[in-house]
């Protein structure tokens, strides 16, 4: 898609660290990491969300990576966590489907943070 970030980067018109890749998903260091490790998996095929029209072999991809991905990071043992932003609510910024596997440190309990007032 036109002006889609990651579809550039799937199609090579920009560079990203690849960890990863296969038919269906490219997976690539977050250009801003929030964790010591934080990879994103991407879907070749552009849908703005998990909640759009999404094949279930590319879901099943999706969700296949994560462990492979944290194997290469190196933080299949320590643990991870994995996460997928959906719509504003969520602050989802990069509107083409894609995951987070972030770790490498232990991270404290509860696992949202909410704006005030909202
Ligand atoms: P989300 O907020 O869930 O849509 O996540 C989008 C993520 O993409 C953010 O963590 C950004 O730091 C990351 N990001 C944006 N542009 C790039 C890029 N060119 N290469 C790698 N990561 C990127």
């Amino acid at each position: 898609m036109d002006g889609c970030i990651f579809c550039m980067i799937v199609r090579g018109e920009i560079p990203a660290k690849k960890v990863l890749e296969d038919d269906l998903i490219i997976a690539f260091d977050d250009i801003a990491p929030q964790a010591p490790v934080h990879t994103l998996i991407v879907s070749r095929e552009h849908h703005a969300h998990i909640g759009d029209d999404v094949p279930e072999v590319l879901r099943s991809a999706m969700m296949g990576a994560v462990p492979r991905v944290a194997e290469a990071k190196g933080i299949a043992s320590s643990g991870y966590r994995t996460i997928i932003n959906t719509g504003p609510d969520a602050q989802q910024s990069v509107h083409h489907l894609h995951l987070h596997v972030m770790g490498g440190r232990r991270m404290a309990a509860g696992m949202v943070s909410f704006e005030e007032g909202r």
